[in-house]
């Protein structure tokens, strides 16, 4: 496995790869959720590359980049194990100059959910996806379902900038009581940890009315917010039945619907969501 901390060493690396390529980009601190997504891409390309990169601009001035959990030589051992053929892992003066002025943008998408409380974040992410995309031109694109959004927005973006690269999104990834995985998960104390797993028993509680044929939407909003009532310390965010593709919340009678919850748990913010009525 390769290591390239420059621009110019990984595409010197890439070149010598076998096609096609499939790229894993991460911000390190790696647990299942991501082996997962490096495993899919090596399922499907003859060679993987991963990223590890904590992307300084999807973070907003307050929020825990300096505080984000990081493990290099923990991840690369793991990505090693995997066979991984090149890792990508820059300083940030690598990839931004200090004057850096170009960002990707997509307000329709991003207004909401996630960019409701986080109005960089999206910005952040969809220019650094496009920067590694042109960085490692991978033929595929590999990202997962734990960051619903994200995996939309960065589809529309690939699609309306006409980047020729497929996009695969994995499922998520869960821990036994259904919490999804998170590099996040670091920062729960262990009682939090315990209040945490509220968010699969919502997710699990409204799967289940859909199963049974509820599709109106107020009611799966309000059977989410029921369950997590329950657990006091979770202090919510935002409850969403929404649009799968657009991300507009969803009146009356749905066919389909991207059911997501952002909560606060002591300092941890947890995301999770679930789609109803197609397949992730
Ligand atoms: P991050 O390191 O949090 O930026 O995540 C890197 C990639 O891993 C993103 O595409 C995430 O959606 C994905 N990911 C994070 N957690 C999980 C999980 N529990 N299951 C599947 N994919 C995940």
């Amino acid at each position: 496995m390769n290591v390239a901390t420059t621009i110019a060493d990984v595409r010197a690396l890439r070149s010598r790869l076998e096609e096609p390529v499939g790229l894993a980009p991460t911000m390190g601190y790696l647990h299942e959720g991501h082996l997962s997504l490096v495993r899919l891409a090596r399922a499907e390309c003859a060679s993987v590359v991963a990223s590890v990169f904590v992307n300084p601009t999807q973070f907003a001035p307050g929020e825990d980049f300096t505080d984000y959990p990081r493990d290099l030589e923990r991840d690369l051992a793991l990505l090693e194990a995997e066979g991984v053929d090149l890792v990508f892992a820059p300083g940030a003066d690598e990839l931004y100059a200090a004057d850096h002025t170009t960002w990707i943008e997509l307000p329709t998408l991003t207004g909401r959910l996630e960019g409701a409380s986080r109005p960089t974040h999206f910005r952040g992410v969809a220019t650094i996806v496009l920067k590694l995309v042109n960085i490692v031109a991978p033929q595929v694109l590999v990202l997962g379902q734990k960051d619903a959004q994200q995996a939309v927005v960065v589809g529309r973006m690939l699609r309306e900038l006409d980047v020729p690269v497929e996009l695969r999104i994995g499922p998520t990834v869960r821990e036994e009581d259904g919490l999804a995985m998170s590099s996040r998960n670091a920062y729960l104390a262990p009682d939090d940890r315990t209040v945490a797993a509220v968010l699969y028993r919502a997710l699990r509680r409204v799967e289940a009315l859909w199963r049974d044929g509820e599709r109106d939407a107020d009611a799966l909003r309000e059977a989410i917010s029921a369950v997590l009532a329950g657990e006091p310390s979770a202090d919510v965010d935002y409850v969403s039945v929404a649009d799968p593709e657009s991300l507009e919340e969803l009146d009356g009678t749905v066919e389909a619907a991207l059911a997501s919850i952002a909560v606060r748990i002591g300092r941890t913010r947890l995301i999770d969501n679930l789609v109803l009525g197609r397949s992730a």
